[in-house]
Protein backbone atom coordinates (compact mmCIF):
# COMPACT_ATOMS: atom_id res chain seq x y z
CA UNK A 1 0.00 0.00 0.00
CA UNK A 2 1.33 3.59 -1.07
CA UNK A 3 1.43 5.86 1.87
CA UNK A 4 -0.94 9.08 2.43
CA UNK A 5 0.87 11.90 0.97
CA UNK A 6 -0.19 15.68 0.50
CA UNK A 7 0.19 17.49 -2.73
CA UNK A 8 -0.06 20.75 -3.69
CA UNK A 9 -1.68 21.97 -7.08
CA UNK A 10 -2.57 25.08 -8.86
CA UNK A 11 -5.15 25.27 -11.26
CA UNK A 12 -3.13 28.58 -13.35
CA UNK A 13 -7.24 29.08 -14.86
CA UNK A 14 -8.34 29.32 -10.89
CA UNK A 15 -5.91 30.46 -8.91
CA UNK A 16 -7.59 33.54 -7.72
CA UNK A 17 -10.72 32.20 -7.00
CA UNK A 18 -9.18 28.42 -5.70
CA UNK A 19 -5.53 29.43 -4.92
CA UNK A 20 -3.38 26.33 -3.61
CA UNK A 21 -5.11 23.06 -3.29
CA UNK A 22 -4.03 20.71 -0.89
CA UNK A 23 -5.27 17.38 -1.43
CA UNK A 24 -4.45 14.02 0.59
CA UNK A 25 -4.01 11.69 -1.45
CA UNK A 26 -5.87 8.63 -0.81
CA UNK A 27 -3.87 5.30 -0.13
CA UNK A 28 -3.91 3.31 -3.27
CA UNK A 29 -5.09 -0.22 -2.75
CA UNK A 30 -3.34 -3.17 -5.00
CA UNK A 31 -5.75 -3.69 -7.14
CA UNK A 32 -5.98 -3.24 -10.77
CA UNK A 33 -9.53 -3.01 -11.49
CA UNK A 34 -11.39 -0.28 -9.47
CA UNK A 35 -14.64 -0.70 -10.28
CA UNK A 36 -16.55 -3.67 -12.07
CA UNK A 37 -20.16 -4.28 -13.46
CA UNK A 38 -20.97 -8.11 -14.08
CA UNK A 39 -23.99 -8.54 -16.16
CA UNK A 40 -25.67 -5.41 -14.28
CA UNK A 41 -29.44 -6.21 -14.62
CA UNK A 42 -32.39 -3.95 -13.35
CA UNK A 43 -35.64 -4.65 -14.33
CA UNK A 44 -38.77 -2.49 -13.69
CA UNK A 45 -41.98 -4.64 -14.53
CA UNK A 46 -41.81 -5.22 -17.95
CA UNK A 47 -38.98 -2.80 -18.77
CA UNK A 48 -35.86 -3.66 -18.45
CA UNK A 49 -33.72 -0.79 -17.97
CA UNK A 50 -30.38 -2.30 -17.70
CA UNK A 51 -29.90 -5.49 -19.31
CA UNK A 52 -27.00 -8.06 -18.81
CA UNK A 53 -23.90 -4.80 -18.29
CA UNK A 54 -20.42 -5.62 -17.98
CA UNK A 55 -17.79 -3.64 -17.92
CA UNK A 56 -14.66 -2.57 -15.49
CA UNK A 57 -12.81 0.18 -14.79
CA UNK A 58 -8.72 0.28 -13.98
CA UNK A 59 -7.45 1.82 -10.97
CA UNK A 60 -6.51 5.38 -12.03
CA UNK A 61 -8.12 5.54 -14.88
CA UNK A 62 -10.60 8.09 -16.34
CA UNK A 63 -13.29 5.85 -17.32
CA UNK A 64 -16.48 7.13 -19.37
CA UNK A 65 -20.10 6.07 -19.26
CA UNK A 66 -21.99 7.62 -22.10
CA UNK A 67 -25.48 7.23 -23.53
CA UNK A 68 -28.68 8.87 -24.67
CA UNK A 69 -31.41 9.53 -22.73
CA UNK A 70 -32.66 6.67 -20.90
CA UNK A 71 -30.27 4.59 -22.26
CA UNK A 72 -29.65 3.24 -18.29
CA UNK A 73 -26.53 5.06 -17.57
CA UNK A 74 -27.87 6.78 -14.04
CA UNK A 75 -29.40 3.46 -13.21
CA UNK A 76 -26.23 1.78 -13.56
CA UNK A 77 -24.38 4.12 -11.24
CA UNK A 78 -26.94 3.76 -8.67
CA UNK A 79 -26.51 -0.16 -8.78
CA UNK A 80 -23.23 0.47 -8.59
CA UNK A 81 -22.75 2.75 -5.84
CA UNK A 82 -25.19 0.37 -3.47
CA UNK A 83 -28.19 2.92 -3.80
CA UNK A 84 -30.26 0.40 -6.63
CA UNK A 85 -30.08 -3.19 -5.86
CA UNK A 86 -29.75 -4.99 -9.22
CA UNK A 87 -32.53 -7.91 -10.14
CA UNK A 88 -29.22 -9.80 -11.16
CA UNK A 89 -25.54 -9.59 -11.65
CA UNK A 90 -22.85 -7.86 -9.31
CA UNK A 91 -21.23 -4.77 -8.37
CA UNK A 92 -17.41 -4.36 -7.06
CA UNK A 93 -15.58 -1.86 -5.73
CA UNK A 94 -11.91 -2.44 -5.74
CA UNK A 95 -13.35 -6.08 -5.69
CA UNK A 96 -15.64 -5.98 -2.95
CA UNK A 97 -19.23 -6.43 -3.30
CA UNK A 98 -20.84 -2.97 -2.45
CA UNK A 99 -24.46 -5.44 -1.85
CA UNK A 100 -21.70 -7.88 0.39
CA UNK A 101 -20.22 -5.49 2.22
CA UNK A 102 -21.49 -2.33 1.95
CA UNK A 103 -19.78 -0.64 4.73
CA UNK A 104 -16.63 -1.40 3.23
CA UNK A 105 -17.08 -0.58 -0.27
CA UNK A 106 -18.65 2.32 0.48
CA UNK A 107 -16.24 3.87 2.63
CA UNK A 108 -14.17 3.72 -0.84
CA UNK A 109 -16.44 5.40 -2.94
CA UNK A 110 -17.89 8.92 -3.48
CA UNK A 111 -21.10 9.47 -5.65
CA UNK A 112 -22.19 12.54 -7.38
CA UNK A 113 -25.84 11.99 -8.24
CA UNK A 114 -27.40 14.06 -11.56
CA UNK A 115 -29.22 15.83 -8.82
CA UNK A 116 -26.51 15.80 -5.91
CA UNK A 117 -28.10 14.69 -2.48
CA UNK A 118 -27.22 18.21 -0.45
CA UNK A 119 -28.92 19.57 2.60
CA UNK A 120 -31.03 22.07 2.11
CA UNK A 121 -31.13 23.62 5.91
CA UNK A 122 -27.41 23.77 5.58
CA UNK A 123 -25.05 26.77 4.58
CA UNK A 124 -22.20 25.03 2.48
CA UNK A 125 -19.66 25.32 5.55
CA UNK A 126 -22.01 23.10 7.49
CA UNK A 127 -22.94 20.90 5.27
CA UNK A 128 -19.27 19.50 4.57
CA UNK A 129 -18.67 19.44 8.24
CA UNK A 130 -21.95 17.34 8.38
CA UNK A 131 -20.50 15.02 5.91
CA UNK A 132 -16.69 14.75 7.36
CA UNK A 133 -18.63 14.03 10.60
CA UNK A 134 -20.71 11.14 9.27
CA UNK A 135 -17.37 9.53 8.11
CA UNK A 136 -15.72 9.99 11.25
CA UNK A 137 -13.08 12.22 10.05
CA UNK A 138 -11.06 14.00 12.60
CA UNK A 139 -11.76 17.44 13.51
CA UNK A 140 -9.20 19.83 13.72
CA UNK A 141 -7.08 22.18 11.94
CA UNK A 142 -6.39 19.61 8.83
CA UNK A 143 -9.97 19.22 8.24
CA UNK A 144 -10.55 22.87 8.74
CA UNK A 145 -8.37 23.94 6.64
CA UNK A 146 -9.60 21.45 3.99
CA UNK A 147 -13.17 22.65 4.11
CA UNK A 148 -12.05 26.52 3.55
CA UNK A 149 -9.78 25.18 0.44
CA UNK A 150 -13.04 23.13 -1.02
CA UNK A 151 -15.08 26.09 -0.88
CA UNK A 152 -12.28 28.24 -2.32
CA UNK A 153 -11.81 25.87 -4.98
CA UNK A 154 -15.36 25.71 -6.17
CA UNK A 155 -15.89 29.66 -5.28
CA UNK A 156 -18.74 28.97 -2.56
CA UNK A 157 -16.19 30.53 0.07
CA UNK A 158 -17.90 34.44 0.09
CA UNK A 159 -21.44 32.81 -0.01
CA UNK A 160 -21.00 31.80 3.95
CA UNK A 161 -24.24 32.06 5.93
CA UNK A 162 -26.20 31.37 2.39
CA UNK A 163 -28.49 28.00 2.72
CA UNK A 164 -28.00 25.78 0.03
CA UNK A 165 -31.79 25.68 -0.43
CA UNK A 166 -30.47 29.20 -2.18
CA UNK A 167 -28.06 27.95 -4.04
CA UNK A 168 -28.50 27.29 -8.07
CA UNK A 169 -28.18 23.86 -9.27
CA UNK A 170 -24.51 24.62 -10.99
CA UNK A 171 -23.41 25.61 -6.82
CA UNK A 172 -25.06 22.55 -5.52
CA UNK A 173 -23.35 20.37 -8.30
CA UNK A 174 -19.93 22.24 -6.67
CA UNK A 175 -21.16 22.07 -3.47
CA UNK A 176 -21.81 18.01 -4.27
CA UNK A 177 -18.59 17.57 -5.45
CA UNK A 178 -16.70 19.39 -2.60
CA UNK A 179 -18.95 16.74 -0.08
CA UNK A 180 -17.28 13.95 -2.07
CA UNK A 181 -13.52 15.23 -1.71
CA UNK A 182 -14.09 16.71 1.78
CA UNK A 183 -12.98 12.65 2.29
CA UNK A 184 -10.73 11.39 -0.46
CA UNK A 185 -12.17 8.45 -1.37
CA UNK A 186 -10.33 6.75 -3.98
CA UNK A 187 -13.10 6.15 -6.36
CA UNK A 188 -15.38 8.28 -7.78
CA UNK A 189 -18.42 7.70 -9.81
CA UNK A 190 -20.17 10.91 -11.33
CA UNK A 191 -23.30 11.14 -13.10
CA UNK A 192 -22.71 14.33 -15.29
CA UNK A 193 -20.87 15.76 -13.22
CA UNK A 194 -20.32 18.78 -15.13
CA UNK A 195 -23.77 19.22 -15.98
CA UNK A 196 -24.99 22.87 -15.36
CA UNK A 197 -21.67 24.35 -14.88
CA UNK A 198 -20.33 27.54 -16.14
CA UNK A 199 -17.32 26.69 -18.65
CA UNK A 200 -14.64 28.13 -16.24
CA UNK A 201 -16.38 25.59 -13.31
CA UNK A 202 -16.34 23.02 -15.64
CA UNK A 203 -12.96 23.55 -16.92
CA UNK A 204 -12.30 23.56 -12.97
CA UNK A 205 -13.84 20.12 -12.58
CA UNK A 206 -11.72 18.46 -15.41
CA UNK A 207 -9.04 19.46 -14.39
CA UNK A 208 -9.53 18.71 -10.65
CA UNK A 209 -10.43 14.96 -12.25
CA UNK A 210 -7.18 14.82 -14.22
CA UNK A 211 -5.20 15.53 -10.92
CA UNK A 212 -6.67 13.20 -8.60
CA UNK A 213 -6.73 10.30 -11.41
CA UNK A 214 -3.18 11.17 -11.66
CA UNK A 215 -2.53 10.59 -8.60
CA UNK A 216 -4.74 7.27 -8.21
CA UNK A 217 -8.01 8.42 -7.62
CA UNK A 218 -10.26 5.89 -10.38
CA UNK A 219 -13.36 8.32 -12.01
CA UNK A 220 -15.65 6.51 -13.56
CA UNK A 221 -18.47 9.27 -15.32
CA UNK A 222 -21.22 9.50 -17.42
CA UNK A 223 -21.72 12.49 -19.30
CA UNK A 224 -23.63 13.66 -22.32
CA UNK A 225 -20.73 16.08 -23.59
CA UNK A 226 -18.37 14.33 -25.34
CA UNK A 227 -16.19 16.71 -25.64
CA UNK A 228 -15.75 16.33 -21.76
CA UNK A 229 -15.57 12.63 -22.45
CA UNK A 230 -13.25 12.78 -25.42
CA UNK A 231 -10.58 15.07 -23.52
CA UNK A 232 -10.52 13.21 -20.19
CA UNK A 233 -10.93 9.70 -20.83
CA UNK A 234 -8.85 7.21 -21.61
CA UNK A 235 -11.98 4.70 -22.20
CA UNK A 236 -15.34 4.73 -22.57
CA UNK A 237 -18.33 2.42 -22.89
CA UNK A 238 -21.30 3.26 -24.71
CA UNK A 239 -24.59 2.36 -23.59
CA UNK A 240 -27.62 2.06 -25.69
CA UNK A 241 -31.08 0.87 -24.44
CA UNK A 242 -29.50 -1.17 -21.27
CA UNK A 243 -26.72 -3.05 -23.71
CA UNK A 244 -23.33 -1.96 -23.44
CA UNK A 245 -22.21 -1.48 -27.23
CA UNK A 246 -18.97 -0.56 -27.45
CA UNK A 247 -16.08 -0.26 -24.60
CA UNK A 248 -12.51 0.57 -25.19
CA UNK A 249 -10.35 3.64 -26.22
CA UNK A 250 -10.90 5.56 -29.55
CA UNK A 251 -8.56 3.90 -31.72
CA UNK A 252 -10.57 0.08 -30.35
CA UNK A 253 -13.65 2.42 -31.16
CA UNK A 254 -12.68 3.31 -34.41
CA UNK A 255 -11.68 -0.26 -35.36
CA UNK A 256 -14.84 -1.80 -33.68
CA UNK A 257 -16.60 0.05 -36.32
CA UNK A 258 -14.12 0.14 -38.96
CA UNK A 259 -13.87 4.20 -39.20
CA UNK A 260 -10.30 5.16 -39.06
CA UNK A 261 -11.18 8.51 -38.99
CA UNK A 262 -14.35 9.14 -36.88
CA UNK A 263 -14.40 11.52 -33.77
CA UNK A 264 -16.45 10.54 -30.55
CA UNK A 265 -19.62 11.84 -32.19
CA UNK A 266 -19.40 10.09 -35.47
CA UNK A 267 -18.50 6.91 -33.45
CA UNK A 268 -21.41 7.24 -30.37
CA UNK A 269 -24.29 8.06 -33.08
CA UNK A 270 -22.88 5.12 -35.32
CA UNK A 271 -23.25 2.85 -31.64
CA UNK A 272 -26.54 4.03 -30.49
CA UNK A 273 -29.51 3.79 -32.49
CA UNK A 274 -31.85 6.71 -32.52
CA UNK A 275 -34.30 8.13 -35.00
CA UNK A 276 -32.70 9.50 -38.56
CA UNK A 277 -33.07 13.55 -37.21
CA UNK A 278 -32.60 15.00 -40.75
CA UNK A 279 -35.68 13.20 -42.43
CA UNK A 280 -37.79 13.43 -39.11
CA UNK A 281 -37.22 17.58 -39.50
CA UNK A 282 -37.80 17.26 -43.39
CA UNK A 283 -41.25 15.26 -42.27
CA UNK A 284 -41.55 18.14 -39.63
CA UNK A 285 -41.12 21.02 -41.92
CA UNK A 286 -42.98 19.67 -45.15
CA UNK A 287 -45.31 22.09 -46.76
CA UNK A 288 -48.85 20.85 -45.21
CA UNK A 289 -50.91 18.94 -48.80
P1 LIG B 1 -30.54 10.42 -18.92
O1 LIG B 1 -29.31 10.65 -19.72
O2 LIG B 1 -31.76 11.01 -19.59
O3 LIG B 1 -30.40 10.80 -17.47
P2 LIG B 1 -30.06 7.57 -18.34
O4 LIG B 1 -29.19 6.95 -19.37
O5 LIG B 1 -29.42 7.98 -17.07
O6 LIG B 1 -30.84 8.82 -18.99
P3 LIG B 1 -31.85 5.99 -16.74
O7 LIG B 1 -32.30 7.10 -15.85
O8 LIG B 1 -30.91 5.01 -16.18
O9 LIG B 1 -31.26 6.57 -18.10
O10 LIG B 1 -33.16 5.24 -17.26
C1 LIG B 1 -33.07 4.06 -18.05
C2 LIG B 1 -34.48 3.55 -18.34
O11 LIG B 1 -35.08 3.07 -17.14
C3 LIG B 1 -35.43 4.62 -18.89
O12 LIG B 1 -36.25 4.02 -19.86
C4 LIG B 1 -36.25 5.01 -17.68
O13 LIG B 1 -37.52 5.43 -18.05
C5 LIG B 1 -36.32 3.69 -16.91
N1 LIG B 1 -36.45 3.90 -15.47
C6 LIG B 1 -35.53 4.49 -14.67
N2 LIG B 1 -35.97 4.51 -13.39
C7 LIG B 1 -37.20 3.93 -13.40
C8 LIG B 1 -38.17 3.64 -12.39
N3 LIG B 1 -37.97 3.96 -11.11
N4 LIG B 1 -39.32 3.03 -12.77
C9 LIG B 1 -39.53 2.70 -14.06
N5 LIG B 1 -38.64 2.93 -15.06
C10 LIG B 1 -37.50 3.54 -14.74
Amino acid sequence: MRPSSIVTFVDEGCATAAGNLQLMVPAAPDVSVAVEAQHLVKSYGAVRAVDGVSFQVERGEIFGFLGANGAGKTTTLRMLCGLLKPTSGTALIEGIDIFVEPLKAKAKLGYLDEEPFVHPHLTGREFLDFVADLYRMPRGPERAERTERLLRLFELGNRDGELIGGYSHGMRQKIGLASLLIREPSVLLLDEPTNGLDPRSARLVKDLLEELAARGTTVLLSTHILEVAQALCRRVAIIDRGHITATGTMEELRAQTGTEQASLEDLFLQLTAGPESKEMIERLLAPKP
